[in-house]
């Protein structure tokens, strides 16, 4: 995906990601959305249905975050969330559950009344932006090419003199691999802690990625290591996703692994006309879709043809990683959407997104903490 939903910070036994629209207000060039320019809303009728059918059923876990994206979320108006979170909240009250709401914004239409309504809700927010205006500027552009970096700071702003907390995505190009430096200090000098990237991968309406065969792993690789000299610099004082992952992974992690985006039900996605996938979110682009919430509980995906035939190819590249990949503990078999859009099916193990997002950070990473224990600052 190219700005992963984000909810590697979230704390959550299910998620739900749901469309509260198909529009964006912005064009990113990697974009996989293919009915982005479309205004089409979830109705009142889908937004009912999708939390019963989410809420009722015994598939999911508390605590259910609700991560409004696959869109721009804040493209419509705050009264779509008042009534979204209020038939959320007496849903989960019927079936005893624990809910909380979270937005994937790119921030640039954020206002004081959506700071209000977010403090109100405590709506965990995850921002996108891609570094320094002039890497971020290349690729977040609005329908008229123009960079959209100045908006998105603005909105940054605003969430940062409310005193409300946020974690940051950002997609690499091939461009960012230049700008390490540059890259690592914006995140410091901006009084951002937390950031996770993805690659601009292949996937949806993004037919091409930046990153070609295997110049782009050496550069990523020459990349993160000098992200990784700069965060040693500053002692750590930006949180990097992709090192914590892995290093948990590496102090903690056991030999099976769960990766959300292959196990079925830890994410359920609901698209704004409430056609339903679980797995990855990706997967509601290339006509995986499992049902419809407005057909009853999801619990009827168990027995959808789609759900069985790629929930069986799922499994099997998931076999596959696990006898072959030596990444496999880091990994636990990757995200099934890249597998699917770089190979056209599931039951495959490597893919160019995990040879530079999984295998090449943790050689780096591995490399790193060797090359630190050996000057003895390990200690
Ligand atoms: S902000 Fe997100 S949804 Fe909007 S165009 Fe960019 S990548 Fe797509
Ligand atoms: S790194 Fe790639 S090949 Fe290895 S387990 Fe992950 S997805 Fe499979």
């Amino acid at each position: 995906m190219t700005e992963k939903s984000a909810p590697g910070r979230l704390s959550y036994r299910t998620l739900v990601v749901l469309q509260p629209t198909t529009f964006c207000n912005i064009d990113c060039s990697y974009c996989y959305l293919t009915e982005r320019g479309i205004g089409a809303r979830m109705s009142l009728e889908v937004q009912r249905a999708a939390f019963d059918s989410v809420l009722s059923s015994e598939l999911v876990e508390d605590p259910v975050v609700f991560l409004w994206h696959l869109g721009e979320p804040l493209s419509v108006p705050p009264r779509f969330y008042e009534t979204a979170f209020a038939i959320a909240a007496e849903t989960a009250d019927r079936y005893g559950r624990t809910i909380s709401h979270g937005f994937q914004t790119n921030a640039t239409l954020m206002s004081d009344r959506w700071i209000e309504l977010i403090r109100r809700h405590q709506v965990r927010v995850g921002v996108s932006v891609d570094g320094p205006a002039f890497i971020h500027d290349r690729v977040r552009v609005d329908r008229k090419g123009r960079g959209t970096h100045a908006d998105v700071m603005r909105g940054i702003g605003l969430l940062q003199d409310a005193g409300i907390g946020f974690g940051a995505i950002s997609v690499l190009t091939d461009f960012t691999l230049d700008h390490p430096e540059a890259y690592y200090d914006f995140f410091v000098e901006a009084g951002i802690g937390d950031v996770g990237y993805n690659i601009d991968e292949v996937e949806g309406a993004n037919t091409v990625s930046s990153f070609g065969p295997e110049s782009s792993t050496r550069r990523y690789e020459r990349f993160l290591e000098r992200l990784l000299d700069r965060a040693a610099h500053h002692h750590g004082a930006v949180k990097i996703r992709e090192v914590w992952t892995n290093m948990a992974a590496l102090a903690f992690g056991g030999s099976d692994p769960v990766n959300n985006t292959n196990a079925p039900f830890r994410i359920i996605n609901i698209d704004h006309k409430g056609g339903a996938t679980t797995f990855c979110p990706e997967l509601l682009t290339s006509d995986h879709t499992m049902g419809n919430v407005l057909d009853g509980p999801i619990d009827r995906m168990l027995a959808d043809p789609v759900f069985e035939r790629v929930g069986a190819e799922i499994a099997a590249g998931v076999r596959l990683c696990k006898e072959t990949c030596e990444y496999w503990r880091f990994c636990g078999g990757g995200s099934p959407s890249n597998k699917f859009f770089e190979h056209g099916r599931f039951d495959v193990a490597e893919t160019r997104t995990c040879r530079v997002h999984k295998k090449a950070t943790v050689d780096v990473l591995l490399r790193h903490l060797e090359r630190r224990a050996g000057l003895g600052v390990a200690e």
